[in-house]
């Protein structure tokens, strides 16, 4: 009766749209996942304390896990995780920020099954039509003179190829890389990562590492001009005056999605390109329209670079990376072969194809702004109630939530340990980052709807309360 009434008064539609009404305002009970129509399959594998147990046996002891107990995820479908026992999960950090168009799209995997049961593998010493048709997708994407792909499995592959092509075009040695940056784990690209939680102290190349254009952390705020300088310092002090490059993410991913001062990377591509070097932009995770107001990341500063490198979400979770650059700096490549035995692999071809495919067919870019706008929106309301939310940044889809403890900025390490944990129960996956793990990344599926966001908010102000 008392909910008829309510109902009657606030003209409101249905008595399902009241419940949610008083279970968000009215009630102390936890906020439930927006409802979704998937049944998992029953599991009947093998349970997490085995598997760990099994990896720990069989796997590096270097791997981490998310979460005191780590969950076993079974089955996903778009933006939802499963976990062995069916408990269904917002997916908030796709794989790490990988899964582009969703977990299990239809699309991507029948693309996958038809090229598997025609075709797995050949190389590139065959035609194959899928491989060059992909590639001149992925060419159509590209502003600019960027129209020559080489195909990789993966985004430490892209950026060492890259390092390779600035030093093979430019004939200089040292490049220039931004503090707080993660390029790859390899012996080369480990030199251009710059969080040394991440770097095994071996030889790193000469790379240099310039003051990160950080508008919440750095020293001189989103003063660009400031920071520019500072790289053109560095060059005419600390290197030879002749540098062969230049890298960056837009939006640093892995050091906790710090957006890049506006205005930052015009000034320093001029300086780099004076200095003979040439600019490479990490797309690996802000690319294919995440952001929400442009296709790549690098585009939001209004650059184009030389070298673009991507991979996570061009695959939706296949392994596959690339690197896009101008017929100029490919041809010094022809100088020696340069071959990669999966690189432009038909199935892995078919799957990236289908996924630029979905992204356009389903207005992604122009969805990620929407509800990306909401998602931002709710996040920053809810830092005016809670002191421990630092900082709010990102655009789109590529979000950041920095927690701390005090007006210094005191990383809430602790804190955010504890909300991780919390969130989790809730049916909540964020990601984290930061060189003290305590920004929180949100960077789902980017069939994300603004239902889940309202949930991931309420469970962050619902955790946080309780802290
Ligand atoms: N660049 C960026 C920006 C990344 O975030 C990553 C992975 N976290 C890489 C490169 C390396 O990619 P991969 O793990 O596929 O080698």
């Amino acid at each position: 009766m008392f909910l008829r009434r309510n109902l009657w008064r606030s003209g409101l539609r249905s008595e399902v749209q009241l419940r949610e009404l008083l279970r968000r305002g009215l009630s102390s009970a936890s906020p439930s996942l927006p409802p979704f129509d998937h049944q998992p399959r029953p599991y009947k594998g093998m349970l997490a304390d085995e598997v760990l147990e099994k990896r720990k046996k069989f796997l590096g002891p270097s791997l981490f896990y998310y979460y005191q107990k780590p969950l076993n995820i079974v089955e996903g479908k778009m933006q939802y995780l499963y976990d062995e026992t069916g408990k269904r999960y917002l997916d908030a950090f796709a794989g790490i920020v990988t899964v582009s168009c969703g977990h299990c799209h239809p699309d991507v995997v029948n693309a996958v099954v038809e090229q598997s049961q025609l075709l797995q593998h050949t190389t590139t010493i065959y035609l194959h039509h899928v491989i060059v048709e992909f590639a001149e997708a992925l060419a159509s994407k590209m502003p600019g003179n960027l129209k020559v792909v080489y195909f990789v499995n993966s985004g430490t592959e892209a950026n060492e190829l890259a390092m390779l092509m600035a030093r093979m075009y430019t004939g200089n040695l040292g490049m220039i890389a931004l503090r707080n940056a993660y390029h790859g784990g390899s012996a080369g690209t480990i030199g251009l990562t710059a969080l040394h939680t991440w770097k095994y102290p071996i030889p790193q190349g000469e790379i240099h590492h310039v003051m990160n254009p950080d508008p919440y952390r750095g020293a001189f705020g989103s003063d660009a001009a400031r920071y520019a300088k500072e790289v053109e310092d560095h060059i005419n002090y600390g290197t030879s005056g002749n540098v062969a490059g230049f890298i960056a993410e837009t939006f640093q991913g892995v050091g906790g999605a710090v957006e890049l001062a506006p205005g930052y990377l015009k000034l320093v591509y001029d300086i780099v390109r004076k200095s003979g070097g040439v600019c490479i932009a990490d797309e690996v995770q802000s690319g294919f329209g995440r952001t929400g107001s442009h296709y790549w990341g690098f585009e939001t500063q209004g650059v184009i670079p030389d070298i673009v490198t991507m991979a996570k979400g061009i695959g939706n979770g296949l392994p596959l990376g690339a690197v896009v650059t101008t017929p100029e700096i490919a041809s010094v490549m022809s100088k020696r072969i340069q071959f990669n035995t999966f690189g432009g692999n038909p199935v892995c071809s078919a799957g990236g194809l289908a996924v630029l495919k979905v992204l356009d067919k389903e207005k992604r870019q122009a969805h990620c702004a929407d509800v990306g706008f909401q998602l931002i929106d709710r996040l920053r309301t809810l830092q005016q109630k809670h002191d421990i939310i630092g900082d709010v940044r990102g655009r789109g889809l590529m979000l950041g939530v920095e927690l701390v403890s005090d007006k210094d900025k005191t990383p809430a390490k602790a804190e955010a340990a504890v909300l991780f944990e919390k969130l989790k129960d809730l049916g909540v996956l964020v990601g984290k980052g930061g060189l003290h793990g305590n920004v929180f990344r949100i960077k789902p599926p980017m069939c994300f709807t603004k239902q889940d966001a309202d949930f991931l908010v309420d469970a962050l102000d619902y955790a946080i309360s309780r802290l």
